[in-house]
């Protein structure tokens, strides 16, 4: 899985002070499953060390503008941030991950001045403003909202499936296989968002009689962006009482009782997701309920990333 990381955060020495900022949950937990593909176009424009620059929210447009001469630097950044975008985008990239609040990779909590040099809102970054627009369904999310265990959960989910189904479109499959792929994502869909995954049922269901890579082009467009959604711990609970439907012929009152209380704790906010989501892991397996082992919502990432094993990271 290939991602695209601001290179400072990769602990590369390349911020304008010639430091880094190096991310360990970046370098070190998710750096067992991707190979980083590394950008800065600020390195690129101006070198490193460097002058400071801001953005300036000017009546013509935003402008780069370098801290110490005000000089406008525009057209420099802009010129490297394009052959950032075109280096990254040869590689068949399942996300990006952008350093937070700076004048290039901010994604939204980059700071924009007025002329006068008074702080005016937040915005994002000239490079930042590029990667949304030339990739609007990829996952990108910025790390300083990655702080937050919710937000890190959701992306890493959404990181994931998008990787899964780039795999699977690359196997060729047919519409035997299509079935099969939305079926397994069922009740991760549903946690995103259950109107969504209605949706992608009817194009699955093919009523209209679609060749079958116009379905599979519309099904990956509507899939892509089910993904970002992001959870909550009311769509989680409805799910998991659901994916507990479908074991209540098979097991005993004794473990009804307790994935009930579980998924009722999880709602409470007094254990993790992956409380109840082991019990129901255990049951599916111990009584073979194949359709529920197969769903991707129990498997979503590597377990070791231990995303779900916080109790923040349901909202
Ligand atoms: S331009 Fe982006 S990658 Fe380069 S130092 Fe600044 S935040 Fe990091």
């Amino acid at each position: 899985m290939y991602i695209a990381v601001s290179g400072c955060l990769l602990g590369e020495n390349i911020r304008h002070n010639g430091g880094h900022k190096r991310d360990g949950f970046i370098t070190d937990a998710l750096g067992h499953y991707a190979e980083f593909i590394s950008f800065c176009p600020e390195h690129l424009a101006f070198g490193t060390p460097r002058d400071s620059i801001k953005l300036v929210n000017d009546p013509d447009g935003i402008i780069v503008q370098n801290n110490k001469t005000s000089k406008d630097m525009t057209a420099e950044l802009t010129q490297t941030s394009k052959e950032e975008l075109e280096r990254i985008a040869k590689q068949p990239l399942c996300g990006i991950i952008l350093k937070s609040k700076s004048p290039s990779c901010g994604l939204g909590s980059t700071i924009l001045y007025r002329p006068n040099g008074y702080a005016e809102k937040k915005g994002s970054g000239v490079f930042a403003q590029m990667c949304q627009k030339e990739f609007p369904l990829l996952p990108i999310e910025e790390e300083g909202r990655l702080q937050d265990p919710w937000l890190r959960e959701n992306f890493i989910m959404q990181l994931f499936a998008y990787h899964d189904f780039e795999t699977f479109k690359a196997s060729k499959p047919a519409m035997k296989e299509l079935v099969a792929f939305h079926q397994s994502y069922k009740f991760m869909l549903q946690s995103k968002d259950d109107q969504s995954y209605r949706e992608l049922g009817n194009i699955v269901a093919n009523r209209y009689g679609e060749a079958f890579e116009e379905l599979l082009a519309e099904y990956e467009t509507r899939f892509k962006e089910t993904i970002a959604h992001k959870s909550s711990i009311g769509k989680t609970r409805n799910v998991l009482e659901h994916m507990a439907g479908f074991l209540k012929k098979s097991i005993s009152e004794v473990e009804k009782k307790t994935l009930h209380e579980q998924i009722e704790d999880y709602a409470k906010k007094i254990v993790p997701l992956i409380t109840p989501l082991s019990t129901l892991d255990m049951l599916a397996k111990g009584y073979g309920v194949t359709y529920l082992t197969g769903q991707k919502f129990l498997h979503p990432y590597p377990k070791a990333l231990a995303l779900r094993s916080d109790i923040r990271s349901g909202k």
